[in-house]
């Protein structure tokens, strides 16, 4: 079994920390809140009082954090003086592809092993251990972290060298918001056109206009009971985490010459939606604001 240094123990990362330890591993455990390595201990981890500290002798660290700002200050700040040279990294946030690639290039110059390995899935996922990682750095690492990151995982794929995992991540979610927009406009002119939307759901959902917005994640209330538009839209994975997706979409496509009006329009209608207090609602409740519902909250 490996001692593993966990950092960034949020929504996310308590879940992922804890199915670590459920595996058997023995994991140190950091965050700035001392609630939430508190958390991490009653799961079963241990607590350090400092990132130095939890990555000092570690076999393998995993990072869960907000942004590439709080990666490369935990990496170059702390990680890289105190961790021992040859030990797998595998920072699981979802951040720039710039800063992955950097964090990336730096750690293996320094001799360690490195993956970016952002996942898809919210906290359910992450707690349940089914997330889906998108994985990028060389096939060695990649080799090395497909073990840890398997028990926090139902699916875990290589996407290419350094930073891949961040691009397949946010190409992803910039898809997901477009039809997500689509997915919730056609609900809309239905029900403006007189038309039942549980009949549009059957017709459309065996029709060319189905996709996984409508199939998996509906955003009516309705015609998949399970879905957050059944419960007054409480996320799930929420339109602020959308958006924070949809401008590193737009600001990598900026600095790859890549054109994206869709991507560039989904940005803009969350970051309206955002303006007028949606940002903690699931990021399928755009469905109210697009039908004219919406009231803030
Ligand atoms: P969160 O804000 O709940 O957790 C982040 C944690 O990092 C916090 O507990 C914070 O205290 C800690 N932290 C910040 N700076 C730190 C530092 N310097 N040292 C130690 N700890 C530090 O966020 P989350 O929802 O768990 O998301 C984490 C990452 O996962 C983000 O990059 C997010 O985009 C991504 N993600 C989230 C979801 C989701 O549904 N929540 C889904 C997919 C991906």
């Amino acid at each position: 079994m490996a001692n593993i240094a966990f950092i960034g123990l949020g929504n996310m990362g308590s879940g992922m920390c804890a199915n670590l330890v459920k595996a058997g591993h023995d994991v140190r455990a950091f965050d700035l809140s001392e609630d939430a390595v508190a958390r991490a201990v009653e799961a079963g981890a241990s607590a350090a009082v400092s990132v130095s500290e939890a990555v000092s002798g570690a076999d393998a660290i995993v990072t869960m954090l907000p942004a590439g700002k709080h990666v490369r200050a935990v990496y170059e700040g702390d990680v890289f003086g105190a961790a021992t040279p040859g030990c797998l990294i595998m920072d699981c946030s979802t951040i720039d592809v710039e800063s992955a690639r950097h964090v990336g290039n730096s750690a293996v110059s320094k001799g360690f092993q490195f993956v970016d390995a952002p996942v898809s899935g919210g906290v359910a996922a992450a707690t349940a251990g089914t997330l889906t990682f998108m994985v990028g750095g060389k096939e060695s690492d990649f080799m090395a972290a497909e073990p840890f990151l398997n028990i926090m995982g139902k699916a875990v794929i290589h996407a290419g060298d350094a930073g891949a995992g961040q691009a397949a991540k946010i190409c992803n979610n910039m898809l997901l918001a477009i039809h997500m927009i689509g997915t919730c406009e056609a609900f809309a002119l239905a029900e403006k056109l007189g038309l039942d939307q549980q009949k549009f759901f059957d017709i459309s959902s065996k029709a060319s206009g189905q996709n996984w917005s409508m199939t998996s994640y509906c955003p009516v209330p309705g015609p998949m009971p399970s879905t957050p538009a059944n419960h007054d839209y409480k996320p799930g994975f929420a339109a602020a985490m959308m958006l924070k997706d949809l401008k590193l979409a737009q600001s990598a496509a900026q600095s790859a010459g890549a054109t994206t009006p869709m991507g560039a329009q989904a940005e803009a209608m969350y970051s309206m939606f955002d303006n007028l207090g949606g940002g903690g609602s699931d990021f399928s409740g755009i469905y109210k604001l697009l039908d004219g519902s919406w009231k803030g909250n």
